[in-house]
């Protein structure tokens, strides 16, 4: 058997990246954000067998548990059965070990001794807390590290969908978002972001749902850590395992453009959300400061190419701020900006931030803003960010948390 530092993934083959360096994983992004390197972790401590942190099972996709196993001397005919102990049995604990066949369990067994190579444990939760109106339950989730993360469930479309952080922090700095304000710490592993989901399905069962929808709208960015993210979906909507559906997946992004285009190559048919904030580039920079990297002309042709490609909508996401990017002037600059795209925007009224001055959008302005977007022919949604009493806006809990530690 391999030991836990022969088991360091080398590359992204086995859908898992380096554990030892959290490293950027896109050249393209990277090549912006110098700063990211550095202040990412070289290690993940605090694991009984090492300075290292050791991978879980929840980072591998099923093809490449397929291949642990073999590597193991294990027949592959074994990876169903650990596939469903993973994701569709509450997971794999010491004592319900009778349950697999007797090589399956001789190797289970193993990854719980002290030099085991494999781990399946969950973040611990710091916070679980309901909105007044019940409809959202949010949580604070500790990694193993100690960095503290942020996962939604939301119950008010009509249809249960969870909300999960890609990144410990966020390296995009949007000024009214809590997550940008706190600054970036570390890219998520594929299993920290499948945990959540499981973490979030766990919730939503016990209120006798089923979870069916997910969006990548937690803390971070996620075509910043494109390879763990779209490694962790591939594990999420496996249809032997979690099985959410490509379709009930929406990835947010705040514009990284490489990214979108990737995604276009890619085809895999998850929703694509692109956050604008600003229709014009001196606008959005103001907000958004990764739109310096990636101006509106770079960026809305590669929506455009995403479009031609997949043949899907993307939906803009447009965070209404009172005084800032609610005049009709900014709705019909938005409106010429997205002329010839399947868009539809969601307006959401800022949910102020600490860090922040600026207030939310009135409803008059939000609605009056709609009916210029629909002159020009382009959907919208004015979207109400639920669960404000929970701090539900994306980074808001860990800020209170850290806060009130202080
Ligand atoms: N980084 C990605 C996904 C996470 S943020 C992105 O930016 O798209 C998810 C969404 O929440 C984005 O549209 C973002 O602009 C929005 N958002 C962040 N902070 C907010 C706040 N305080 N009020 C309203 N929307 C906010
Ligand atoms: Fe990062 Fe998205 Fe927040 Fe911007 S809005 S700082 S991209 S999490």
């Amino acid at each position: 058997m391999l030991t836990a530092e022969q088991r360091m993934p080398q590359g992204t083959e086995a859908g898992v990246h380096l554990y030892a360096h959290v490293r950027c994983n896109d050249a393209a992004t990277c090549a912006f954000f110098g700063h990211v390197d550095k202040a990412a972790p070289t290690t993940l401590t605090s694991k009984p067998n090492g300075n290292v942190r050791r991978a879980s099972l929840y980072d591998l996709t099923f093809p490449a548990l397929g291949r642990l196993l073999i590597e193991d001397g294990l027949n592959v005919v074994h990876t169903s059965a650990l596939w469903k102990a993973l994701y569709r049995s509450g997971g794999i604990a010491r004592e319900r070990l009778e349950t697999f066949s007797p090589p399956l369990r001789r190797w289970i067994k193993a990854q719980f001794g002290d030099d085991a190579g494999f781990l399946s444990e969950m973040p611990d939760v710091i916070t679980n807390i309901a909105s007044s109106d019940g409809l959202t339950r949010k949580f604070l989730l500790r990694l193993g590290d100690g960095q503290t993360i942020e996962t939604v469930v939301m119950g008010y479309t009509g249809r249960v969908t969870a909300c999960v952080s890609t990144q410990a922090g966020c390296a995009m700095g949007c000024v009214f978002c809590a997550t940008g304000q706190m600054g970036f710490s570390r890219h998520l592993l594929p299993g920290e972001i499948v945990a959540q989901v499981l973490h979030a399905r766990d919730a939503v069962v016990q209120q006798g749902h089923g979870l069916r929808n997910l969006v990548l709208m937690g803390m971070g960015e996620p075509l910043h850590n494109y390879d763990a993210v779209l490694t962790a979906l591939e594990i999420i909507s496996d249809t032997r395992g979690i099985n959410i559906g490509p379709a009930k997946i929406t990835i947010s992004t705040v514009g990284v453009v490489p990214g979108i285009l990737r995604l276009a190559e890619e085809k895999r048919g998850y929703g694509l959300a692109v956050s604008l904030h600003g229709a014009t580039d001196a606008e959005r920079y103001a907000l958004v400061p990764a739109g310096k990297r990636w101006p509106l002309d770079e960026l809305i042709a590669a929506c455009r190419t995403y479009c031609t490609r997949t043949g899907r909508r993307i939906f803009f996401e447009w965070t209404l701020i009172e005084g800032t990017n609610d005049t009709p002037a900014q709705a019909r600059t938005l409106g010429e900006l997205l002329a010839g795209i399947d868009a539809h925007v969601n307006l959401i009224p800022l949910n102020p931030t600490g860090g922040f001055t600026g207030g939310a959008t009135s409803l008059a302005a939000a609605t009056g803003f709609q009916h210029m977007l629909k002159a020009a022919g382009i959907p919208s949604t004015v979207r109400q960010r639920r669960g404000i009493d929970v701090a539900a806006g994306c980074g808001q809990l860990r800020t209170g948390r850290e806060k009130s530690a202080v």
